[in-house]
């Protein structure tokens, strides 16, 4: 064992997470969900959408039977959507061809829909205690500052480096508290400003540490301007209380959640209703610009709240529009934008 992984053992021992939900009956289904989870997203922000999940979807064979409405519904503000979609999708695989068994088998984990490399060693590591390296980002940050590694992680030659770095300090044994010591070690000591060096396990040996460098590591991507999209988005209200939404296509940005239906800044939103939904327009007025910034560009939104009468001999619910109120609680999966959108609109706050 590496001085590093029993210092960071010695270190759990007394200061780690022990009692994070997932690590109460760590079946493999439970740790994959929270894995998945956690990717891109903290912990505590995490902790109420797990204990939700578990109670609808208690086990694999009840999310696999879900609906995708019903996930993505559980998903609603947490982001990154694809994690929602993938997740079903390869429960419904593990149904199919695993027997409902989540594979403790490498390759086999890899070839799931939505499972990398590190979610992989994080599965076997802490659910089949195999001996399995991981490579998140609090993984990076620590083995970056650690070994004063100059380069951004994404870039191949380092994440090379990297994956060779943390497969060396993973020992033998205990690898199910080294992965959640070294996580923990990332999200609670070496934190991405201001790390505590002061009360880290690793503080003699850090290279950074050593330099008084921490704030260079690990080297920052450099920054892209992110473009701006504009869009507005037609909040069609009918003399119900009720707003249109649309659902949108299964892939790309929001895949599958229920959305307003929208048009180009340029184009004339009365005329964009007139042809869509052929709707008598009796008000409309321009809401406050929202800004939403997803990682490769800025969505600026114009809400344009439109009330319109003869709702119900113009637009018909089908699988992909339908009438929706706060009120009546319709378990449904919407952009987190849009659902602060309607909660917001008069007459329709909860
Ligand atoms: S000594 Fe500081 S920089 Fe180095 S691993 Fe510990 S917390 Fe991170």
């Amino acid at each position: 064992m590496t001085s590093f992984s029993k210092n960071l053992l010695g270190w759990f021992c007394k200061h780690g997470r022990k009692n994070l939900p997932w690590q109460q009956k760590p079946t493999p289904y439970r740790v994959w969900v929270s894995e998945i989870m956690l990717q891109q997203t903290q912990v505590q922000t995490v902790i109420p959408y797990f204990d939700r999940f578990m109670q609808s979807f208690p086990d694999l064979e009840t999310l696999a039977a879900a609906s995708l409405d019903q996930v993505l519904h559980h998903w609603s503000g947490l982001g990154y959507y694809a994690r929602a979609r993938n997740l079903h999708k390869a429960a419904q695989v593990i149904c199919d061809q695993h027997a409902g068994q989540i594979p403790d088998d490498f390759e086999e984990l890899l070839q799931l829909p939505g499972i990398g490399r590190s979610t992989a060693g994080a599965i076997l590591s802490l659910a089949f205690q195999q001996r399995q390296p991981i490579l998140d980002g609090n993984v990076k940050r620590v083995l970056t500052r650690y070994h004063a590694i100059e380069g951004w992680p994404g870039e191949t030659m380092i994440q090379k480096t990297l994956w060779k770095m943390a497969d060396q300090q993973t020992p033998q044994e205990k690898v199910a508290e080294y992965t959640q010591a070294i996580m923990d070690l990332g999200a609670t000591v070496c934190t991405r400003s201001k790390p505590k060096c002061g009360s880290c396990p690793l503080s003699v040996d850090c290279e950074a540490n050593k330099q008084d460098r921490q704030a260079d590591f690990p080297t920052s991507k450099k920054k892209k301007i992110l473009p701006v999209k504009k869009k507005i988005f037609l909040i069609l209200k009918n003399d119900q209380n009720e707003v249109l939404l649309e659902k949108r296509p299964p892939f790309g940005i929001w895949g599958g959640l229920w959305s307003l239906p929208e048009c180009d800044q340029e184009a004339d939103p009365e005329a964009v209703c007139d042809q869509r939904f052929s709707c008598k327009i009796t008000n409309q007025r321009k809401l406050k610009i929202k800004r939403h910034t997803f990682s490769h560009y800025h969505l600026e939104i114009t809400p344009l709240l439109i009330e319109i009468s003869d709702h119900d001999t113009v637009v018909m619910e089908s699988d992909q529009t339908l009438w929706y109120n706060n009120n009546q609680q319709k378990h449904l999966g919407l952009a987190a934008p849009v659902a602060s959108l309607l909660k917001n609109i008069e007459g329709m706050k909860q």
